[in-house]
C-alpha cells in the first residue's frame, strides 16, 4: 500500500537523521493527500519496530490542498477526494488546487542521554 512505502520513507529518513541515537519523536508534514492519520502514524509504528525510531511519538502535521472555484469564488482546504474534482459549495469544475502534496520528515526529537554512550 501507498501509505507503507510511505512510513517506511519517513522511518529511513529518521534512522539516517538520528545516527544511532535514540529518537523519542518524530514530527512529520504531509501536504495535500486526504490520508487518514491513524493510518500513517500506525504505518511509522509498524516500519520502526527494531530500530532506532521505535517507542518515539509521531506528530503529524496536516497541510491540505486549497481549492478555488472560478464560478462561486469559494476558497478553502480540501476535505475529501471530491472537493479535487468539484466545488463542495456550488459543484462547479471549474477550480484551481493549489499546495504541495510532499511528505517531509521536518525534525526529530532524539534522547539527548544517550549522547555520552555513544
Ligand atoms: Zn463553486
Amino acid at each position: 500500500m501507498h501509505e507503507t512505502g510511505l512510513a517506511e520513507a519517513i522511518v529511513s529518513a529518521a534512522v539516517r537523521r538520528a545516527a544511532g541515537r535514540q529518537v523519542t519523536g518524530l514530527r512529520v508534514r504531509i501536504g495535500g493527500h486526504a490520508i487518514d492519520p491513524d493510518v500513517v502514524t500506525q504505518g511509522i509504528q509498524v516500519a520502526a519496530a527494531g530500530t532506532v525510531v521505535a517507542d518515539s511519538t509521531v506528530d503529524l502535521v496536516l497541510e491540505p490542498m486549497t481549492v478555488r472555484c472560478h464560478e462561486c469564488g469559494r476558497s478553502g482546504p480540501v476535505r475529501d477526494h471530491l472537493a479535487m474534482v468539484a466545488c463542495p459549495q456550488c459543484g462547479g469544475v471549474d477550480i484551481d488546487v493549489s499546495g504541495s502534496d510532499d511528505v517531509v520528515l521536518e525534525s526529530i526529537t532524539v534522547n539527548s542521554a544517550e549522547l555520552g554512550a555513544v
